[in-house]
């Protein structure tokens, strides 16, 4: 199994204490560790961060130091990473519907590779970005995903010769193709599908004279959750041989988002009420919906809990601490009973959590620490205390 960063109680407490909460805890070394372990395993496969599931910028530092390239999908992440000295040739502008400004700043930095997948947006890039490098997104089924995006982008694979034909004739640069078989894919099965479309595809574009030169096999890289089981290591492998195998001679990308920074961050929170409504018990905590918990909604995420208290399960609703009846996280949930001002530590609240928070109620985002940064105090803090009550 993979290392994934948690942090222990007595330094959830000492960060509790010096920090306050809610607090996010970042591990840096946990961005590497993920990130070599996807270049590790997918062997020649160029990797573009996907900057939306996290744009903290000391993430997007890290990797950048790590050579990692990026996929941006608007103008203020591409403005963002070139403020961070990101040169644009490392960047895929990978939103098949790019709005006038986020072209305009593409053009203006220089951001010169697309994707796409409707005859509308050819002729808005052969205007905007002439000569542009685009790939075509082509749809892929995959039912099992957790979040399927193949309902809303994707051209479907009858139609991939007709535009690309038009984006040649309108002047653009036609390198290749792409697909995103969705977020949090627990099996190799829709990356191999779609590979397999792919390589009928270039088959048939090579008859039609293009010369597709890169496949862009998207995100979707799994992470674990409270109730799927997957392997990671075989899903990167049966990707790779099945790359290897259909083709060994095209430039690979890979546009990683939730496997990157997902199990990055912890988040502490702690228990601001309780109350007893209709027999059920009600906990509200100092993060929410509107804020780290966003991913609830956005991205259907089910967080784990974690309370270091022992007793027996109940089922319990945990609200936020806004006065929206939205500001609701989870209902039946098991926990063992808590008291006001207990800690909570959520692990796996990287990806689409801070991405997606709002200020709504005048809530602050939630405020974040690098553990590298403090995790030397933290855990003097902790030794001093231990040998204090054990003295
Ligand atoms: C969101 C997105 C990604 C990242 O997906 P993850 O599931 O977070 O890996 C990659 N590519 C595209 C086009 C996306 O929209």
């Amino acid at each position: 199994m993979n290392k994934i960063f948690k942090l222990t109680q007595p330094a959830v407490e000492t960060l509790a204490e010096i920090y306050g909460t809610p607090l996010l805890v970042l591990s840096l070394a946990q961005i590497e560790y993920n990130y070599k372990f996807l270049a590790e395993n997918l062997p020649g496969v160029k990797l573009h961060y996907a900057v939306k599931a996290n744009p903290d910028e000391q993430i997007v530092r890290t990797l950048a130091g790590l050579g990692s390239c990026f996929d941006v999908a608007s103008d203020g992440e591409i403005l963002s990473l070139t403020e961070l000295g990101i040169a644009p040739d490392r960047m895929v502008y990978a939103n098949p519907f790019k709005t006038h400004n986020g072209l305009a700043v593409a053009k203006r930095t220089g951001v010169y590779k697309f994707t796409f997948d409707s005859e509308s947006e050819i002729y808005k890039m052969a205007k905007a970005v002439p000569g542009g490098a685009v790939l075509l997104r082509v749809r892929v089924d995959n039912p099992k995903a957790l979040v399927d995006l193949n309902k809303k982008f994707g051209t479907h694979p009858d139609d991939v010769l007709r535009l690309l034909t038009i984006a040649r004739e309108q002047g653009l640069d036609v390198a290749g193709l792409c697909f995103h078989v969705g977020s949090q894919s627990v099996t190799a099965d829709a990356y191999v599908d779609a590979i397999r479309i792919c390589r009928r595809l270039f088959d048939e574009a090579a008859q039609a004279g293009f010369n597709l030169r890169i496949l862009d096999i998207g995100g979707g890289f799994p992470v674990p959750t409270i109730d799927t089981e997957f392997d990671i290591l075989q899903i990167t492998q049966t990707i790779s041989r099945s790359l290897s195998k259909y083709f060994p001679a095209t430039e690979i990308w890979a546009e990683p988002g939730r496997f990157i920074c997902a199990t990055a961050v912890n988040l502490i929170t702690r228990v601001i009420g309780t109350q007893q409504r209709n027999n059920q018990q009600w906990y509200f905590l100092d993060d929410g919906l509107y804020g780290t918990f966003s991913g609830v909604i956005f991205d259907h995420w089910d967080f784990e809990l974690i309370s270091f208290k022992s007793g027996d399960p109940i089922a319990a609703t945990f609200a936020g601490p806004s006065c929206d009846s939205l500001d609701v996280m989870f209902r039946d949930k098991l926990t063992v009973p808590l008291n006001m001002d207990d800690l909570i530590l959520v692990p796996n609240c990287g990806s689409y959590t801070s991405a997606s928070a709002t200020v709504f109620n005048g809530f602050a985002k939630t405020a974040r620490v690098v553990w590298e940064d403090v995790k030397q105090d933290i855990e003097k803090t902790v030794k001093d205390s231990t040998n204090k009550s054990i003295a």
